[in-house]
């Protein structure tokens, strides 16, 4: 099968591609490589020719329409978005252009060629969840931040293309991603590189915000299930079932580390408009026969291992995305 990763230099995108490639697939990837994305995460495929790469904005409308006519993919499995919260706070535009804008731009093309698209959504759409209530694919969406705001707007615009114009689609919405290749301005790889520099974990407010650990190669093996196996037109939630408060995470990295939390954890100012809990309910994925294969503890352990071995990797990106202790307040 023929697939086009969008994003496919980012975070999950890069695991993907390395999980598509190592099934067998015939993979194309199209990626601005904006601050978040590197042509690092797949150098070795696009350069062993396992995988064809084209750098583009997903708003040019007329670089993506000719490549996506030049490689013919059955399928677009769409990771592209701004995607850090913190940003969205200070910089909200960047987030309604590559989200919204762009996203417009992408089922414009679709539709004119008659082309699927599976598209990565996230547990963020549904907002804060009450204590003992857990979100199924119809739970009322709810966005808190810009960034969850603007997820949720082409979550409804897909929904309406499929309805208005036939599109063909799928959604996921995976919980809290973590694993090798993760950006260091994200919780789990700065808390990692902090400690290796022997600088204090930060924590947002009190760090009792609760969030599902979804180890990334997991969630990856689950979006190509559902490539797979989704009926048109479905969601899928996709967690783990591993909740953890963000304190309980950032501790049991410190302890995998030979750091005491009481001396190497510290509080920090908490990010406005924060939720305090995401849970979903995923029977429907498990339905399709996927089960987590890796545990939290099992998880982390292997993901401080990558970000000890691969320093060349995260070093260039520490000035600007590690040191700062409150990196969601604006620069002044
Ligand atoms: P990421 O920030 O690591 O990667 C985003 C990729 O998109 C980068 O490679 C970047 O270069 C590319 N990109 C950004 N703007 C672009 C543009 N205008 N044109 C072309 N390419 C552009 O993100 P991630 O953490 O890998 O997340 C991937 C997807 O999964 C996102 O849609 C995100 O909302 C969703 N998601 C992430 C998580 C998580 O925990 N990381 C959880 C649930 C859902």
């Amino acid at each position: 099968m023929r697939v086009l990763v969008l994003g496919g230099a980012g975070f999950i995108g890069s695991n993907f591609v390395r999980h598509l490639v190592s099934q067998g697939y015939t993979v194309a990837v199209y990626d601005a490589l904006t601050y978040a994305g590197r042509l690092e995460n797949i150098t070795d495929l696009v350069e062993g020719g396992r995988v064809v790469f084209q750098r583009g904005d997903l708003c040019d409308e007329e670089l993506l329409g000719d490549f996506v006519k030049r490689f013919e993919p059955e399928l677009l499995v769409n990771f592209i978005a701004e995607s850090h919260v913190d940003k969205s706070i200070n910089e909200p535009s960047r987030f309604i252009r590559t989200n919204i804008v762009c996203h417009h731009i992408l089922l414009e093309i679709l539709r004119r060629l008659d082309k699927p698209l599976l598209h990565v959504s996230t547990d963020e759409v549904y907002g804060d969840l009450p204590e003992g209530v857990y979100a199924d694919e119809l739970y009322p969406l709810n966005p808190s931040s810009p960034y969850s705001a603007s997820k949720a707007g082409f979550d409804l615009m897909l929904k309406a293309y499929g309805r208005t114009y036939g599109l063909k689609y799928l959604v996921v919405r995976p919980s809290n991603n973590y694993g090798p290749r993760q950006h260091p301005e994200k919780l789990i790889p700065r808390t990692v590189i902090r400690l290796v520099l022997g600088l204090k974990a930060t924590i947002y407010g009190d760090g009792s915000q609760v969030r599902d650990w979804l180890y990334v190669e997991d969630n990856c093996r689950a979006i190509e299930l559902v490539m797979k196996k989704g009926s048109a037109g479905s969601i899928y939630n996709i967690c783990a079932g591993e909740y953890a408060t963000v304190k309980d995470v950032v501790s049991k990295v410190a302890l995998l580390m030979g750091r005491e939390p009481s001396e190497w954890v510290v509080h920090v100012r908490g990010r406005p408009g924060e939720d305090r809990r995401y849970a979903m309910k995923c029977e429907r994925i498990r339905e399709l026969g996927w089960r987590p294969l890796v545990s939290l503890e099992e998880g982390l352990a292997r993901t401080i291992d990558w970000y000890k071995s691969n320093e060349w990797w995260w070093r260039p990106l520490v000035d600007e995305y590690v040191l700062r202790d409150e990196p969601w307040v604006a620069r002044r």
